[in-house]
């Protein structure tokens, strides 16, 4: 049976054998070349005989506890992807992590990737488990190019509007989306199921990504185990289903019994959260939370750490919980609906440079800049320097001028705009030669991780 190979072994005694595991059962599914372009030549197995495979039946997942679910870790997902952001952001602005990762050796980043799997399957079985759903999470790719494999991942990964509080990044995969398509008139179960793989593998991708961050910087976060809706029962459920197969040896059957009591022992463990903030009672620093008494009364669990947090979620939660409250149709149907609520809330917006253009990425610098000049409105551009040197902030004092920058500004940040970038360049130059240590090398060095542009080309084009 594809996956499922009880046999391999565990992270926390061989880390490359359970690799190396893991990788050989996703080169089964998914084909083993670096891109997906070719598949295993094989039909591929479909949805419902994966789900079947793992005790899963697609039509039982609406319910009111997996349509919870599925938004919290939505919410879970958003939550990271704007830590990612910024901390990405940063490293890529002010220490030259590109190049600093390209640098390393590639055992070196072999070494940083395993971290980066294993701390994230060490939180909880399931994690590990969503593994299946992210074959771009193996070595080869993720070192791919010295290493710009998970450069790539990583930058799509970035949300090009903190701002956006409601929607995270995709990673498109032809091969995943093949197996995972749900044909024509899907029950409504099997369409909750879908996108409950879909979030799963947007979930792994980002946490092992992450992960792998922070591994890079020697960097390392506590864990809060947290009850989901429904999760840890699911969990053991699958487990025992494996157990029942006919053939499997004592060794086996009693590694995955370790597996059940282990999962169990997680789930006592884990700590309720807030619905609103995600904090646990420990961390909000209220001595417990409180539960909705609606929803309660419906056997759902939703949980708020104080009166804010639940006035919030009533009025702007995803969705609101005026909508749904009390009432397990209504949640049901809010998964189910077309994201009504894709474009940001009014006035959330990062109004001044809003969203790029269809195909436009900003480069992590870029967004660090656009994030520096949001915390100070005042200011005009940010000369970046590697830590310890602190950076230069740019005033333009002439309104004209000013105005002049803030439009060529506006279009850089949104499109491919070569002339604009080059007439900041020029505006910004004396700027920079009076800014000691920094210099005219450092603002065109700036320019190109900002906006991909040599200085020296454009200024042939332009200013021959
Ligand atoms: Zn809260
Ligand atoms: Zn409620």
């Amino acid at each position: 049976m594809i996956f499922d190979s009880p046999k391999s072994p565990s992270f926390k005694k061989d880390r490359r054998g359970w690799n190396k595991a893991w990788e050989h059962d996703l080169a089964l599914l998914y084909g083993s070349s670096v891109d997906f372009a070719q598949t295993r030549g094989q039909p591929l197995p479909s949805l419902f005989q994966l789900a079947r495979a793992r005790g899963t039946i697609p039509e039982d997942h609406i319910t009111d506890k997996s349509a919870m679910h599925l938004q919290e870790i939505k919410r879970y997902i958003c939550a990271l992807q704007r830590k990612l952001t910024c901390k990405a952001a940063k490293s890529f602005a002010e220490d030259d992590f590109e190049a600093k990762w390209v640098a390393c050796s590639a055992l070196e980043r072999e070494e940083l990737i395993l971290e980066g799997l294993v701390r994230t399957c060490e939180i909880a079985p399931e994690y590990e488990d969503q593994r299946r759903w992210a074959p771009e999470l193996v070595l080869d790719r993720l070192n791919h190019a010295s290493g710009r494999g998970y450069i790539d991942l990583l930058k799509t990964l970035l949300l090009q509007n903190p701002d956006n509080l409601v929607e995270f990044n995709s990673v498109p995969n032809l091969v995943y989306d093949q197996i995972t398509a749900i044909g024509d008139n899907p029950s409504l179960g099997v369409v909750v199921y879908k996108k409950q793989l879909d979030t799963d593998r947007i979930h792994i991708l980002t946490k092992v990504v992450w992960n792998i961050l922070l591994a890079f910087y020697g960097e390392s976060e506590e864990i809060v185990h947290v009850k989901s809706q429904q999760r840890g029962r699911d969990d053991k459920r699958h487990l025992k289903k494996i157990l029942e197969h006919p053939g499997l040896d004592a060794e086996t059957q009693a590694m995955i019994k370790a597996r059940v009591q282990e999962s169990s022992k997680l789930w006592q463990r884990s700590e309720r959260c807030c619905a609103s903030c995600g904090l646990t009672a420990d961390r909000a620093g209220v001595s417990s939370l409180s539960a909705c008494q609606r929803c309660k009364a419906i056997g759902r669990v939703v949980f708020y750490c104080s009166k804010k947090c639940q006035v919030e979620n009533w009025k702007n939660g995803s969705p609101p919980h005026k909508t749904i409250c009390g009432d397990k149709n209504a949640m049901i149907d809010a998964v189910l609906a077309p994201s009504a609520r894709k474009s940001v809330p009014a006035g959330k917006e990062n109004s001044e440079f809003g969203h790029p253009r269809r195909g436009y990425i900003r480069s992590p610098a870029l967004l660090h800049q656009l994030d520096n000049l949001k915390k100070e409105p005042e200011t005009d551009y940010v000369f970046i320097q590697p830590a310890p040197l602190c950076d230069f902030t740019i005033k333009i004092t002439k309104p004209n001028v000013r105005e002049l920058f803030r439009a060529c500004l506006k279009r850089a940040a949104c499109e491919h705009a070569p002339r604009e970038v080059y007439q900041m360049f020029l505006l910004l130059k004396s700027a920079a030669i009076s800014s000691p240590e920094y210099g005219i090398e450092g603002l065109k060095k700036q320019f190109f991780k900002e906006y991909g542009y040599d200085i020296d080309v454009l200024k042939a084009e332009y200013d021959p």
